[in-house]
């Protein structure tokens, strides 16, 4: 369905009422109650997010709060606490980056994850993902897989409103490749983007009501009535995206992982992994002359739940060996020695540039930071496997 040889494997992720689960979990009292985060009514405050309890009462998020309490008179009003629900949002989205490198976050609980380099079925990574959110966060997420940004988000919504009628819905809707059209066909119209309530109202005088309406009718048609935007119309109705996604570049970071070919428990094959790619870390580094304030390690196991866990540094590095000795010693804690390990990754991120200059041969640091130049330049000129230091050697006899 789209121009790429390679399907792409889309996940929109969303949180449930987001701002009232929030709130939930902070006071015990308002659980399963209609009550809405947002303005107060009588200075003409609006509803910025419900429980789904006031949901049955027809109340829903943008409607002015006056209205909402005329719906549903015993509806709690609580006020917003903004910094509250960025903290708990910056968890989950960290939770998703252990998934993938290429995530959107479209706002504050809501994001798209490109996880087409994992062989396993997207509707089982949102499932694995679900759960880690659950556990680590106490919240709700709802997921729709697909292979467009389009047809992920509009997963969500209809799987969404599937499971209505749970307190949270949680759900997870993967449309199937080869079915977008079946997907599509019965969904009313205004579920497309940039179908707003003009555009809906003469789609309605066209006898357009479904998106499969929408395909039936003639391109030039769509043109002559919405100029560019008809051609676009009949692109989503034809479920057609190619969009990337766009990836927040400020997250910077310089990262290594593997993927292991069978899943493993083998101690020395990790230290000899984690030693590999610290050296690839330190090297990128220096060569962007950035030094990193933080070493993250990444887990995943076999039954692809993935874990990070990251240490903050008293002074920034760009040592190998540093790198090394911390990824090393976080792998230590963290393994339970019985999992099986699927995939190891290791990571410099809160990079600093050239923090202070410091005298040569100040300090042992200083001496290996001399050493490692001298090693990159060695490896620039005569390639990188010119030089390996001896404790990797020793390691590989040993085996
Ligand atoms: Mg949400």
């Amino acid at each position: 369905m789209t121009k790429h040889s390679k399907i792409r494997k889309i996940i929109h992720m969303d949180l449930d009422a987001f701002f009232c689960a929030v709130e939930e979990l902070e006071q015990e009292n308002l659980k399963e109650k209609p009550f809405a985060v947002g303005g107060k009514p009588d200075e003409r405050g609006v509803v910025s997010s419900c429980s789904y309890a006031a949901r049955r009462f027809g109340v829903h998020s943008a409607m002015p709060m006056s209205q909402a309490l005329k719906l549903c008179p015993e509806l709690v009003i609580i006020s917003p606490r903004h910094a509250l629900y960025q903290k708990k949002s910056e968890q989950v989205m960290s939770i998703l980056q252990n998934y993938s490198a290429l995530i959107e976050q479209v706002s504050i609980d809501e994001a798209f994850l490109d996880v087409s380099d994992m062989s396993e079925d997207g509707d089982k990574i949102a499932q694995t993902i679900k759960n880690q959110i659950r556990s680590e966060t106490n919240l709700s997420a709802s997921f729709g897989i697909a292979q467009n940004k389009l047809l992920a988000k509009l997963a969500n919504d209809v799987g969404k409103k599937r499971y209505r009628e749970k307190n949270y819905p949680g759900s997870i809707l993967l449309v199937v490749n080869g079915r977008e059209a079946e997907f599509l066909a019965p969904l009313s119209v205004d579920m497309l983007w940039g179908v707003g309530k003009k555009t809906k109202l003469i789609l309605m005088e066209m006898g357009i009501k479904t998106i499969g309406d929408l395909t039936k009718t003639p391109l030039n048609l769509l043109i002559q009535k919405f100029g560019k935007n008809g051609a676009l119309l009949s692109q989503y109705a034809n479920g057609i995206d190619d969009r990337p996604l766009e990836v927040n570049q400020d997250l910077k970071s310089i990262s290594q992982e593997m993927t292991f070919s069978k899943d493993i428990m083998d101690r020395d094959v990790i230290r000899l992994e984690l030693m590999e790619m610290s050296e690839m870390i330190g090297h990128r580094l220096r060569a962007h002359k950035v030094f990193a304030s933080t070493i993250r390690l990444k887990i995943r196991y076999a039954d692809f739940s993935t874990y990070t866990r990251q240490v903050h540094l008293s002074h920034p590095v760009d040592q190998d060996t540093i790198i090394f000795d911390t990824g090393l010693k976080l792998f230590n804690e963290f393994w339970d020695q019985r999992s099986k390990i699927r995939l190891i990754g290791l990571s410099a991120t809160q990079l600093v540039e050239g923090f202070e200059q410091l005298s040569f041969w100040q300090n042992e640091a200083d001496r290996e930071r001399l050493l490692l130049n001298a090693v990159d330049k060695l490896k620039e000129k005569y390639g990188k496997n010119i030089v390996k230091k001896a404790t990797k050697l020793d390691h590989k006899k040993e085996k």
